[in-house]
């Protein structure tokens, strides 16, 4: 009885058995590990990647991440074509797809690695690990307001404070070594937003761009409706991946617009404009100003790129409604000069 062993299902086991268990368990031990096996059942069926966010599932219950999402979308929507899933090749679009929370929180609570300390954590854990505990986080000398130059690994951090010669430092010294971004705005050129809203004429229009409309160059374009601004007409024009003809054959994604004035006017018109996101849109923009000198010879300005974030909030734009508010400045100081 000493040689034989009960197995989980109760039965009696043989040596003949054990000699087999013992080969199942070194098949076993060859087969992945169960994280990575859920991770490729919780994976993106586009990215293969496990979501970094929301998770989006097709009407059968394929997966797709919501960057991947929205991908698929703003592609379809450029070709003028419907999206399908790229497992069943059903129809998926806002309304007929839902998140899956479970996969969510399950890709939430897989492990991950840190880059930088090669610790293990729960992904939903990286934003709090890399912000706040990871020992070899970048990090700034407490006196860098002061024009402290030093930066490295936080676990550094306390030991180079301690000698840190910044704080003795005299007031002219430290003058000389603060950064430019902590002096006031320099006299001369017009870099900053209050200098803008001293303008004597201002306009601000929420709009939105419709399309995308396929034009004769085999081009996609987008444009809004005309609107009125200091008494004129207007139009806002966009293109995609700077008039590529077929932008879905590459993965980088941009956005450009150019403002049309569409009347004639007597004299020329220097405009300084922008684009935010304003109240009805939704978009991660940096701030940017455009200036552009309007006239009945050149009605329409450059193309400026929009400053996203990045192709996925591109993406994102992409595959809905765009909408954003543009404020313009009219540098009407010509009349006084
Ligand atoms: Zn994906
Ligand atoms: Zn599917
Ligand atoms: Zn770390
Ligand atoms: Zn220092």
């Amino acid at each position: 009885m000493s040689e034989n062993s009960i197995s989980c299902d109760g039965n009696l086991n043989t040596d003949e058995d054990c000699e087999e268990s013992k080969s199942k368990k070194q098949k076993v031990s060859d087969e992945p590990e169960l994280e990575d096996r859920l991770q490729e059942i919780l994976c993106c069926a586009v990215c293969l990647d496990l979501p970094k966010s929301a998770v989006y599932q097709c009407r059968n219950g394929h997966l797709v991440c919501s960057e991947c999402f929205n991908h698929l979308l703003a592609d379809a929507q450029l070709r003028l074509g419907a999206a399908v899933c790229p497992c069943c090749r059903t129809l998926i679009s806002k309304d007929m797809c839902v998140r899956n929370l479970v996969v969510e929180k399950a890709v939430s609570e897989m492990p991950m690695n840190c880059a930088e300390c090669s610790a293990k954590f729960p992904r939903c854990m990286r934003e709090v690990h890399e912000k706040e505990l990871c020992l070899e986080r970048h990090s700034l000398c407490c006196y860098y307001r002061i024009g402290c130059p030093w930066s490295g690994p936080y676990k550094k951090k306390a030991d180079h404070e301690k000698r840190c010669a910044q704080p003795q430092k005299t007031g002219a010294e430290i003058k000389e070594a603060i950064p430019d971004v902590f002096l006031p705005v320099k006299s001369g050129g017009r870099n900053h937003l209050c200098d803008y809203l001293s303008f004597e004429k201002i306009a601000c229009n929420d709009l939105q761009l419709l399309g995308p409309y396929h034009t004769d160059e085999y081009c996609i374009r987008f444009e809004t409706f005309r609107f009125c601004a200091f008494g004129m007409e207007w139009e806002i024009r966009a293109h995609v991946n700077d008039n590529e003809a077929d932008p879905t054959l590459s993965c980088e994604r941009t956005l450009s617009y150019q403002l049309l004035l569409k009347e004639s006017v007597d004299r020329p018109i220097h405009m300084h404009y922008t684009v935010v996101k304003g109240p009805l849109g939704e978009m991660k923009l940096r701030p940017h100003i455009e200036e552009f000198k309007f006239s009945d010879e050149t009605p329409e300005s450059h193309y400026a790129l929009l400053p996203l974030e990045d192709s996925i909030e591109c993406y994102r734009l992409l595959s809905g409604t765009i909408r954003f508010r543009l404020i313009m400045f009219w540098d009407d100081s010509s009349l006084t000069n």
